[in-house]
């Protein structure tokens, strides 16, 4: 993408900014008040707000490679920070971790990178390696064990989350709902992972929203 794009994008944005100052006059003078942590993943290809539609204001994003959370112990802390914080002080009501088909950090899994040249890529998926050992140790067919792993490590990563005492102690007292989704770039559904069943289904029949 060209810089000039993002130029012309910033121009549009400079417009709207003036047209719907109400909106953003608001969220400047009163602050954020997010319902929703989003924890997804890096890729350009996945744009929680397009997926979601929310407006400036609504989602409290934090998007790395593979949409891990290292677990509370982890000494990789900056997104167990931004955890507590939305949380604590934003007290979002819903967590949302969102893979998704054809990650590239997943793929890395099935061959390591070079860990002299890519020392933080190396580190940083090792927090995503249970969900492949998981999938290896499982009798999934190899032709599924891909996508079985991206599914597996958004569940994974939902297990590290609950590490964090603010997040154990939300989901207790009835405040806080984690919900893990899979987002297919193929055909443009988000699937959510229902506990009950063990199954994945779309996100569009389900009953349970994000109302808040
Ligand atoms: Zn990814």
């Amino acid at each position: 993408m060209p810089t000039s794009k993002l130029i012309s994008g910033y121009r549009e944005f400079r417009d709207k900014f003036d047209s719907e100052h109400e909106v953003f006059e608001r969220l400047a003078e009163e602050g954020q008040n997010p319902k929703v942590l989003w924890i997804g993943c890096a890729d350009s290809r996945v744009v929680p707000e397009l997926i979601t539609g929310a407006d400036p204001g609504e989602l409290f994003d934090v998007r790395n490679i593979a949409n891990v959370v290292p677990p509370a112990a982890s000494a990789a802390c900056a997104t167990g920070a931004a955890v507590e914080y939305a949380v604590i002080h934003l007290n979002v009501s819903h967590i949302v971790i969102c893979g998704h088909t054809d990650c590239g950090g997943i793929k890395a899994l099935e061959a390591s990178p070079d860990p002299g040249s890519q020392p933080h890529i190396t580190s940083w998926l090792e927090l995503a390696r249970p969900a492949r050992d998981r999938v290896l140790g499982s009798d999934v067919a190899e032709e599924d064990r891909y996508l079985e792993t991206i599914k597996t490590n958004v569940l994974m990563q939902c297990e590290n989350l609950r590490s964090y005492p603010c997040v154990a102690d939300g989901e207790q007292s009835g405040g806080l709902s984690i919900h893990p989704w899979l987002y297919d770039l193929f055909t443009g559904d988000v699937l959510e992972f229902d506990q009950d069943s063990g199954t994945w289904g779309t996100i569009a029949e389900s009953a349970a929203g994000l109302e808040t």
